[in-house]
């Protein structure tokens, strides 16, 4: 008998212990938020009467152990708890967000990050992580591209899959390594509009060579679970489509885990109009391939407070009973669940040391490793005059300006819970500690964030966890603003703080306008008109309209929401004493009007540069895909591929030389660009398929390699409903952008012709 089986016929003995409400309650999780008696009275008794698969929410050990206490000491059968938790980008210790860590283009990075934030996940009792987010987000006005990798497929499934091996480690049950959850399958980040949860109208070509190659990644990787999305494609929500859930996820992509819904998203089949009541939402959720209802353990009432209330899951006892559904499929899903538990150990260790927490959380190794990540997230867009790195020996004075130079909140972004936010180092903090003696560094906010104009459904929450209510400041705004351009004109240098705060951005949190936020902008003109220099420090979960600060800026750094040792590793960047080399992870657009633009486009009767485009301005973005200066001069030279014609199932080698022709080192992402010039559809202009970011020394040349696999010119074509590869030519370029003009070509014929 292998292991598994051994796992199997555990949990298939379980399962003939178990009563049908019993079954229901495993393929349950409830969110348990500290604080609310009544919620919480209600969970605690379900677990207790073993109604009760998995809690989320609790990153406290002694919290974990004392409600696991109950499932295992109280609960008839005594089946552990499953923890989950948001650990998106990072516990304790924050790294970058996602979005920064996807322009990094450093998978092997990602991974090792988030193999510490399991650590830390794991050391306070949580065994599974609602992470990676790995949805293409090609609007930014939608808040949650931040939790994302971007626009690009294929560097999206590069790092879904880094962060499922970084979380997850060998496999399930690697200690101190927490389950991995791709989400929200599928489609969610084509919202329209940008507006959260609004419908999706993605055809199946898009769905399968844009949106599905992250998760295809992800399983592929091994994660262990698998998140449904809010949102539903073709008027099927994601928690209920049989077609999606089953048939592609479980019979095409070959996943072994098991689903959960997103919060509330089973209940809220019947809010689409999709399911009657909660119990067709809850059968029909099962029959689709659904295997556990999360839900928030109560309902809102608009004037009361939240009622305190069982999922759309308690329902499937009777369901069974009543005939409506086999218990068979109710089985079905508690055996994965059931399997999960067993493959993590918990039957044997259901208990987390509490002891042992502590040393693990605080790690400075952990904080060594935030820094790197938020060092080689950072993207430089403008360096005019190489003003940066600042020179220590020329600068007397630097005035750090904006509202965002010293908001611990907005350094570590959102998706934050359980941080240690006194530790967070801010950019102004940052500076301070870096600037060496003989460096004033000077500090005057200029002007506060605003507040959101509507308030967030989170915040609440976020408070309830510990987090602080708002980055608002509150002053004298107008002694403020004149103190600030004072401040700058008595220096050498100006580095202005500006972007959003973190409750901008995430989920419920889209945006109709690109602008930095409040009188940013004002303040921004009022000081480059002292004359100083301006380094710009953008912190930001999404690309913002830079058209009015370009003009006023010599450097832009955009160093999205850097995480705990965000100010260290900016301060290090801006003196030299670390080098910028990260690259957009999404086309940086002028103007909200663009938005959606990308890169890998379809070519159409006018060419993309075409003045016909707008009335107002050009169609091409601000800075392409893929694009980030370095300190330094990089050259792309000899292209060259291993062969001029291949069979269809060939692949091919790319050669290419990267030469530093600079006197300092430099970071660098080599980017492959791919393109089929015909075939059975028309295909993008071109598609990232390769890269690497690697560090040259002072006049260093180096040789990369890419192949190129059959796997980087199959697509999903209509006219087959099928994957395929066409012959055809191809263009190849390779550079340090998706501009990359560096080319060469070859032909794939069948072998037959
Ligand atoms: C979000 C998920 C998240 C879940 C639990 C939902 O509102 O869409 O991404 O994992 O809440 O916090």
């Amino acid at each position: 008998m292998t292991t598994n089986d051994a796992l199997v016929q555990r949990a298939n003995d379980l399962l003939a212990a178990m009563t049908l409400e019993e079954k229901a309650g495993q393929i349950s999780q409830y969110f348990y938020f500290r604080g609310l008696t009544a919620q919480n009275e209600l969970v605690e008794a379900q677990v207790r009467a073993g109604q009760v698969g998995s809690l989320l929410f609790v990153a406290d050990p002694r919290e974990t152990n004392r409600l696991q206490r109950i499932a295992v000491e109280e609960s008839r059968l005594g089946i552990p708890l499953l923890f989950g938790f948001d650990v998106i980008h990072g516990l304790r210790t924050i790294f970058p967000v996602p979005l920064g860590m996807a322009a990094s283009w450093d998978p092997q990075l990602y991974e090792r990050v988030q193999a510490i934030a399991a650590r830390e996940a794991r050391a306070v009792g949580i065994h599974w992580t609602f992470a990676p987010m790995v949805d293409i987000a090609r609007d930014p006005r939608w808040g949650r591209i931040v939790e994302g990798a971007g626009e690009d497929p294929y560097l999206g499934a590069q790092m879904a899959a880094a962060q499922v091996r970084g979380f997850q480690g060998e496999a399930i049950g690697a200690p101190e390594h927490v389950v991995a959850g791709p989400k929200h399958y599928v489609g969610y980040g084509a919202a329209l509009g940008g507006r959260d949860y609004d419908e999706v109208n993605i055809s199946e070509s898009e769905l399968r060579n844009v949106y599905l190659p992250p998760f295809a990644a992800a399983v592929a990787a091994g994660a262990g679970n698998v998140m449904t999305s809010y949102v539903g494609i073709d008027g099927v929500p994601g928690a209920a489509d049989r077609y999606l859930l089953t048939d592609v996820l479980r019979g095409e992509l070959g996943f072994k885990g098991f689903v959960v819904s997103d919060a509330a998203a089973v209940m809220d089949l019947v809010t689409h109009g999709f399911a009657r009541d909660a119990q067709d939402a809850a059968v029909r959720a099962l029959r689709a391939g659904l295997d556990m209802e999360m839900w928030l353990g109560m309902r809102f009432v608009p004037g009361t407070n939240p009622i305190p209330t069982v999922g759309a899951f308690s329902t499937l006892a009777e369901a069974v009973r009543s005939g409506v559904i086999e218990e068979s499929l109710l089985d079905e899903a508690v055996r994965r669940v059931l399997l999960v538990k067993l493959r993590l150990g918990l039957f044997e260790q259901p208990y987390v040391n509490e002891g042992a927490a502590g040393a693990i959380l605080n790690d400075p190794a952990h904080r060594e490793m935030a820094r790197i990540a938020a060092e080689r997230a950072a993207v430089l867009l403008r360096n005019e005059g190489n003003i940066l790195p600042l020179d220590r020996s020329a600068v007397r004075q630097v005035a750090v300006i904006g509202p965002l130079a010293d908001d611990r909140a907005a350094t570590l972004g959102p998706w934050v819970f359980a941080p240690d936010l006194n530790a967070t180092v801010t950019v102004l903090e940052g500076l301070r500690r870096t600037a060496g003696e003989g460096v004033r560094v000077e500090y005057a906010p200029g002007v506060p964030m605003p507040t959101r104009a509507i308030p967030s459904p989170f915040a609440s929450l976020s408070q309830a966890l510990g987090m602080p209510a708002s980055s608002e400041t509150s002053f004298d705004e107008e002694a403020e603003f004149a103190r600030a351009v004072a401040l700058a004109r008595a220096s050498d240098v100006a580095v202005l703080v500006l972007g959003e705060a973190a409750d901008m951005n995430g989920e419920a949190a889209s945006r109709s306008t690109l602008d930095l936020p409040g009188r940013q902008l004002e303040l921004l003109e009022a000081v480059a008109a002292t004359g100083t220099p301006v380094v710009v420090v953008l912190l930001s979960g999404r690309p913002l309209d830079l058209r009015r600060v370009l003009p006023c800026s010599a450097a832009i750094l955009v160093a999205w929401h850097p995480g705990s040792e965000g100010g260290n590793a900016v301060a290090r960047l801006l003196w030299g004493d670390a080098t910028p080399g990260g690259k957009l992870p999404f086309s940086w657009p002028r103007s909200v009007g663009q938005v959606p633009i990308i890169y890998s486009r379809l070519n159409s009767h006018q060419p993309a540069t075409s003045h016909q485009r707008y009335w107002e301005e050009e169609s091409t973005p601000l800075y392409p895909f893929g694009f980030g200066l370095t300190y330094g001069q990089v050259e792309y030279r000899n292209l060259t591929l291993s062969a001029t014609q291949i069979g269809l199932e060939d692949t091919i080698e790319a050669t290419v030389e990267v030469h530093n022709t600079s006197a300092r080192e430099v970071e660098e992402v080599a980017q492959l660009y791919l393109h089929q010039r015909y075939g059975r559809a028309a295909r993008p202009v071109r598609e990232l398929k390769g890269f690497e970011r690697v560090t040259l020394k002072p006049g260093e040349r180096r040789t990369l390699r890419f192949a190129i696999p059959p796997s980087a010119r199959r697509y999903w074509s209509k006219a087959d409903s099928a994957y395929v590869l066409d012959e055809s030519d191809f263009d190849v370029w390779v550079g340090g952008d998706s501009t990359a003009a560096l080319h060469a070509e070859f032909s794939v014929r069948s072998s037959t012709v």
